[in-house]
């Protein structure tokens, strides 16, 4: 039986408007640290280079955005044409969650592991609430016990 203990995050219209203006989505820092209480493991999984996603996350960090902790989170190595979950380490796919505003990213065969989210984009709204809206469709996923309900 699967349980779903990672959760991997698309950070470009998902946590952040994107790797040029980097505005964090409103409610990101409660959103990361309900992420760390429910899940064993936290990767990013992003289409921006690492080097530039590094130096998002210490501004993240830096402008108190995002928890100390996320300065740790490990980027899932990929090819850069699908998320699949297969290349998150020493998980199945139905062990893991993947957050991301964008389907063409996500493996048809793991739909089901995919939590869509509205796109974060201009006007870039301080009301909005998708992380809020996610963090409750995940809470619920979780308390059905991954049982693909
Ligand atoms: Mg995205």
């Amino acid at each position: 039986m699967p349980r779903e203990t990672v959760l991997a995050l698309d950070l470009e219209g998902t946590l952040i408007s994107n790797a040029v203006s980097q505005f964090p989505r409103p409610g990101l820092h409660a959103f990361l640290v309900f992420c760390r209480d429910h899940f064993e493991r936290v990767y990013l999984y992003t289409a921006v280079r690492d080097a530039v996603g590094e130096a998002i996350v210490r501004t993240l960090v830096c402008e108190n955005s995002a928890p100390e902790w996320f300065l740790d989170v490990p980027f899932v190595r990929w090819s850069h044409d699908r998320k699949d979950l297969n290349h998150i380490p020493n998980a199945r796919p139905c062990d893991c969650l993947l957050l991301d505003d964008n389907r063409d990213y996500v493996v048809d065969d793991q739909l089901a592991q995919w939590i869509p989210i509205a796109k974060f984009e201009a006007p870039y709204s301080d009301t909005d609430r998708e992380l809020e809206r996610v963090q409750l469709v995940i809470f619920d996923r979780l308390a059905q016990g991954g049982l693909g309900a």
